[in-house]
């Protein structure tokens, strides 16, 4: 999606501090933490939300969960962390690229 922020920063058109990448997700500092440590992890095809996921994401999705403690304890949240998802206008979504918050503080 030429328009979308996140595909931006996927292209490296936007510059961003990442701290994981693979062939299928990239994850990276929010511009405006929340928590002490708070990422993002994206999946590199664009998908706009939950509510466009298919089928075929399915492994997808399920390689970003698995990644999210992994990518967590390299960033000091071994002790734990805080994820969420916004879903759509009503469930606070700001970009409309699907992403997992990854937030806490290192112990
Ligand atoms: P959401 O409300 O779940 O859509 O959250 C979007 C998040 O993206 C917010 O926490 C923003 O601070 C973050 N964000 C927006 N633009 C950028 C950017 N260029 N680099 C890093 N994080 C961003
Ligand atoms: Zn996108």
């Amino acid at each position: 999606m030429s328009d979308c922020i996140f595909c931006k920063i996927i292209q490296k058109e936007i510059p961003s501090t990442i701290v994981y990448e693979d062939d299928d997700m990239l994850a990276f500092k929010d511009i405006h933490p929340a928590a002490p440590v708070h990422l993002l992890l994206i999946p590199k095809k664009h998908i706009a939300s939950l509510q466009e996921l298919s089928e075929q994401d399915a492994g997808l999705i399920g390689k970003m969960m698995l990644a999210v403690p992994k990518i967590a304890a390299q960033n000091g949240l071994q002790g734990g962390f805080k994820t969420h998802i916004n879903t759509g206008k009503n469930g606070g979504q700001e970009v409309f690229h699907l992403h997992i918050h990854i937030m806490g503080k290192p112990a």
